[in-house]
């Protein structure tokens, strides 16, 4: 279970619609208690590191912008929980791609924007023995 306020999801659909036909990126930065579950307290957008052509439908993130995702969530004292990138014109379901670059314990948090408009927010998580994701209940609220 991952806990999103509505603000977080709105700056999620908000990043996709502006980055259309684009792929967006950004890091969820939060806490995860003794049951796994996760709060994210920020989203922090990223760009995307992939060439021009492949940025409709790859997203890639930089390693330094990991690493400067995971500073800004240690001065804060919190730890990265997932990720969000949007499909553009493409349901928010995990594609094959995301399930090679996906890392267990992560939110993958995917928006679906359709012709410019964001609709869908669903996340995943990577099943424990990496074979496929698995849905991840979104809980909207504080
Ligand atoms: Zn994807």
């Amino acid at each position: 279970m991952i806990r999103l306020r509505p603000e977080h999801l709105d700056a999620i659909r908000q990043h996709g619609e502006a980055d259309y036909p684009h792929e967006c990126c950004g890091l969820l930065i939060g806490r995860i208690d003794a049951q796994c579950a996760k709060t994210v307290v920020l989203t922090a957008p990223i760009s995307n590191a992939r060439e021009e052509e492949a940025k409709r439908n790859r997203f890639l993130i930089k390693p330094e912008e990991l690493l400067a995702g995971e500073r800004l969530a240690r001065q804060k004292q919190l730890d990265i929980v997932g990720f969000y990138h949007s499909h553009p014109d493409h349901p928010a379901i995990a594609s094959q791609f995301d399930l090679d670059h996906a890392w267990p314990m992560y939110s993958y948090v995917i928006v679906s924007v359709n012709q410019g408009r964001a609709c869908n927010v669903l996340s995943w998580e990577l099943k424990d023995d990496r074979s496929c994701f698995s849905f991840e209940k979104i809980l909207e609220g504080e």
